[in-house]
């Protein structure tokens, strides 16, 4: 049981990406290798498939193992051109995905709704003899084939299969209407004075977006002309910068007001949307869509229910007093009260800069690229026992800037993982945004070896410059720890049933549960010493700066946490059984959830549903309550760290090693509750996060 790493192994000397086994051979795949080879893999599948098919048994090797080892090489194949997408995208690629993803979405859906892979499954789930793990992987998959309606019989399926056709048009069309009514509000500023006492930053982006629509015009972040449009990545920047109230009333309204009208009028989808989604759950045996969801997730909808209301009597008192705070700033500048939604961004602004005084180009001379590195390596090797050691320049990478490395228990110096690091951004061809995903999973091999997880980490920092090493914003730091969180939960893992090892199988609302634990590092006192040298001084962060660090990371938690509860209860409110007799319905629902739960006054009209694409054109129905889920495990699994001291870095390996046993090391072969309890000895409980948001505090002390 030898752990390894294999080199680049690819059986067709001429298509590198034709059954690929080890790791990736970045150096040799191009764009014209992927429909020649993924077209062959798919015509092998899909034969094999029916062979496998018509001979299934009810054993764990022809069920499970089989049909894996059939899928492995197009799995694999397919990831390395997804992931080929995300940091090296081409039109030639684009094209390339675009002609065999539906081959390929066609079989995934043939293989999940195969009905004699189904009996065989649930024959095999009432036997003896199995483990936990394996009894995962079953439940698992059946399940999901339940829920692909492979149960279903006559007319029911009938019915099942329109709802699911007509749920899948509906939510493009909602995902086109936000699209296309995003685009047709725009302000546009002429005068040189419109922008007065806006940052240079937000000018320029205004300026840029006012060139894209008038491609032949001058327009300065100075001078202007700008142009404002409703994209987030506007929309957030100009509350929270732009002096004139009315400006940003208008913003705000037409924000609200997203696909809320004629053509792009969202309102009859959402209603029709609810209600398939109710009439689905039932056809399926469940008494609600929230049901529905939240029988592959970790929570139980009454637990929800619990935690999110529990956080909204925490959140309230602090929400009210920083809404107090913010007042008498406004006051003190004359602004008009009370304050409305549209001034709250502003002037939490205002009170940050001024009682922080964090600047973030002041942060970066602190925060070199190598050294930030060093700082999450050593705290990995402190608190868990492993230890990360470069091995650039022996497999091919895609990028001369990306870097590898390889993971060693620290004591017994054996390979556990690996992984690429690609920290930069290149704008020309790599997405935007920061993310983990799985190279190769952990596997037995034929000859009894270990195929060692290896991870792609992948973020958008600003590049160095010759001479000088990359400057990091804190911002980039926290989601550099973030994904290494994500990173280690895929190589950490010591499961050997493949399907639920590492990040594989563990329930969407547990899995940020090690990301958002590494965030915390970043906080800790040491930890940012240990990571920080000014680049010019090599000096350490100083205290009083860690200190602002620390405070400002609460500042506002309350509103902020309860905007996100007003969209949690709405969304599982809207699923839990609740069945609209007209668009109005829903609309009337959210207003009720805001007036029980915000602190500011209600603005009539305001219909953010009608845009709240993360549940009707995407997988968060039901489920968005999962960040705040995922945020009390996090909370207070550091806490377990906390109690035992963070600059007690004995005391901290044995809480750590016990988190890598479990948390880190079980994957999805336990519920992820079991594991937690395991690790916690108990259940995770809010309180822990209400610290850490600083709603124990007055902040106004
Ligand atoms: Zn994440």
């Amino acid at each position: 049981m030898t752990p390894c790493l294999l080199l680049p192994q690819t059986p067709d000397p001429t298509n590198p990406l034709y059954r690929p086994a080890g790791l990736p051979a970045f150096d040799r795949i191009l764009p014209e290798h992927v429909v020649p080879a993924m077209e062959r893999m798919l015509e092998e599948a899909e034969t094999g498939f029916s062979a496998l098919e018509a001979s299934v048994q009810p054993t764990w090797r022809s069920a499970v193992e089989a049909l894996d080892d059939l899928m492995r090489p197009l799995g694999a194949a397919w990831g390395i051109v997804h992931h080929l997408q995300g940091v090296q995208a081409s039109d030639p690629l684009r094209e390339a995905i675009e002609a065999v993803q539906p081959r390929f979405v066609t079989l995934s859906l043939r293989v999940g709704q195969s009905r004699a892979f189904y009996d065989a499954l649930t024959a095999l789930r009432a036997s003896e003899g199995l483990s936990e793990a394996q009894v995962r992987v079953l439940d698992e998959r059946i399940r999901s084939a339940r829920h692909a309606g492979v149960a279903l019989d006559g007319s029911a399926r009938d019915r099942f299969n329109e709802i699911s056709q007509e749920l899948a048009q509906a939510g493009l069309h909602f995902a086109h209407h936000v699209l296309d009514a995003t685009k047709a509000v725009s302000w546009e500023w002429t005068d040189p004075t419109d922008m007065d006492g806006a940052p240079e930053t937000l000018r320029a982006q205004l300026a840029q977006a006012y060139k894209r629509a008038h491609p032949e015009a001058e327009a300065t972040a100075a001078q202007g002309p700008w142009r404002m449009t409703l994209e987030r990545a506007l929309v957030a920047p100009f509350l929270e910068h732009v002096p004139d109230r009315a400006k940003r009333e208008a913003v705000y309204r037409a924000y609200g007001h997203i696909a809320t009208e004629g053509a792009h009028d969202n309102g009859p989808l959402v209603q029709r949307i609810l209600c398939l989604r109710d009439e689905k759950a039932k056809l399926l045996g469940y008494p609600t869509y929230a049901a529905l969801s939240t029988a592959s997730k970790m929570a139980e909808v009454p637990a929800i229910y619990d935690l999110l209301h529990q956080l909204r009597e925490a959140a309230r008192p602090a929400a009210r007093r920083e809404l107090t705070a913010l007042e008498e700033r406004a006051a003190r500048a004359d602004a008009p009260l009370p304050l409305m939604p549209w001034d709250v961004a502003f002037w939490r602004e205002r009170v940050k800069e001024e009682r922080f005084q964090i600047r973030d180009e002041e942060l970066r001379a602190y925060l070199q690229e190598p050294k930030v590195l060093e700082g999450l390596f050593a705290v990995v090797q402190d608190v868990f026992g492993v230890e990360v050691v470069a091995a650039d320049g022996q497999v091919p990478v895609w990028d001369p800037s990306v870097r590898f490395f390889h993971v060693r228990d620290a004591r017994s110096s054996e390979l556990v993982a690996a992984f690429y690091l690609d920290p930069y951004s290149r704008p020309e061809n790599k997405r935007a945004g920061a993310w983990m995903d799985t190279c190769l999973g952990r596997r037995r091999l034929e000859g009894g070896d270990t195929q060692v997880p290896v991870a792609y980490l992948v973020c958008n920092a600003t590049p160095p410059t010759p001479g000088r090493p990359a400057l990091l914003s804190f911002d980039e730091v926290t989601t550099l720890f973030h994904e290494f969180g994500h990173g280690l939960h895929h190589m950490l893992t010591r499961v050997d049933v493949e399907p639920v090892a590492g990040i594989d199988g563990v329930e969407w609302d547990a899995v940020e549960l090690p990301s958002q634990f590494m965030e915390n590092w970043c906080y800790d006192i040491p930890t940012l010493r240990g990571m920080t040298s000014h680049v010019e001084t090599g000096e350490p962060m100083p205290h009083d700066l860690i200190e602002r660090l620390r405070a400002a990371r609460t500042f506002c938690e309350g509103l902020a946490t309860l905007r996100q509860l007003v969209l949690g209860l709405t969304d599982l409110r809207l699923h839990d059984g609740f069945v609209p007799a007209s668009p109005d319905d829903a609309f009337r629902l959210q207003e009720g959830i805001e007036r029980e739960t915000s602190v500011l006054p209600f603005v009539e009209g305001y219909r953010q549903l009608c845009s709240f694409q993360h549940i009707f054109a995407g997988g968060y129905a039901a489920g968005y309550y999962s960040y705040k889920w995922a945020e009390v495990l996090s909370a207070d699994a550091f806490e377990a760290f906390e109690e035992v001291g963070l600059d007690n870095r004995e005391a901290l390996r044995e809480v750590g090693r016990r988190f890598r046993d479990t948390v880190l090391a079980l994957g999805g072969s336990r519920h992820p509750s079991a594991i937690y309890r395991d690790f916690r000895g108990r259940d995770a409980r809010p309180d822990a996060l209400f610290r850490q948001s600083g709603f124990t505090e007055t902040i106004d002390a």
